[in-house]
């Protein structure tokens, strides 16, 4: 495998899903900033029906249980993730507020106006900004809303390296290209804000370093999970150089 070029999609799932599924997060965040993303929607106390899609371990979905009084119904393709949530919702006492959905998120199975509110963390951009804003529209209720967190470019400089960024962020534009998508799918562009650094240093990349001797142990070194490894300090790399000019915005949107 070819070290330079290979994209974390590259990896097996068995290998990607045991790797992210041993963080606290599989993508930039904190607490604090999900409860001020949440503090945009104004009924808060009274959704009912919650969708956290790509939910990861559930370190938002956590969150989501905390700040209100709604069923959740979290979704992500990979059982481990599944798992690693059904544990943190034990030890956090919202199991009986949980199901939990193992499928894409293309292909969700949800009734046309069933949701309050859909919130998909770090994870949208699997399946592309504008699409999934596209597919998940039909599921909420008028005046629904939406929280995502995207990658964006934070200022009209490129990096040096922007073929690298061209391949692991294919998505990535400009706040203001991400708002001409909401409000053309006939969303309210409610709030934006730019996810401060610790969300990645602290709470996502620290974590990552030092887990990743351990991971290497289990999987005794093999090319495989070295190459994952060096992929992963690229990454890391990448933000402590660039990470002026990109980072994840939360948008929080209502349907009109
Ligand atoms: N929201 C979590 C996880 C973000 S990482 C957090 O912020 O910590 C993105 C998550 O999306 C991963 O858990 C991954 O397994 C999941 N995922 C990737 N592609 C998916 C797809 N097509 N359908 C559903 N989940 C997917």
């Amino acid at each position: 495998m070819d070290n330079q070029n290979s994209l974390i999609t590259d990896f097996d799932f068995t290998m990607i899903a045991d790797y992210f599924s041993g963080l606290n997060r599989q993508g930039p965040g904190s607490d604090e900033q999900t409860i001020k993303a949440l503090s945009f929607i104004p009924e808060l106390a009274s959704l009912r029906h919650i969708a956290d899609i790509g939910c990861g371990t559930g370190a938002q979905t956590s969150v989501l249980a905390s700040q209100t009084k709604a069923d959740i119904i979290a979704n992500d393709f990979l059982p481990e993730m599944i798992e690693g949530l059904r544990k943190r919702a034990g030890r956090n006492g919202f199991l009986q507020r949980l199901q939990t959905i193992q499928c894409s998120m293309d292909e969700l199975p949800f009734d046309s106006h069933s949701l309050d509110l859909i919130w998909a963390e770090g994870s949208i951009y699997n399946i592309g900004f504008e699409r999934g804003l596209t597919l998940w529209k039909p599921f909420l209720r008028e005046s629904g809303y939406i929280g995502v967190s995207d990658a964006c470019w934070l200022t009209r400089k490129r990096p040096d390296q922007i073929d690298w960024f061209k391949e692991d962020f294919p998505e990535i534009s400009d706040i203001s290209a991400k708002l001409r998508i909401i409000e053309k799918l006939g969303y309210q562009a409610m709030a934006h804000f730019i996810l401060p650094q610790d969300c990645w240093t602290e709470n996502y990349y620290a974590p990552m370093l030092s887990y990743m001797d351990t991971f290497l142990d289990r999987h005794h070194r093999s090319p495989t999970a070295i190459a994952f490894i060096d992929r992963m300090e690229e990454e890391i790399e990448m933000y402590r150089k660039y990470g002026n000019l990109y980072g994840y915005v939360f948008f929080i949107m209502r349907k009109v």
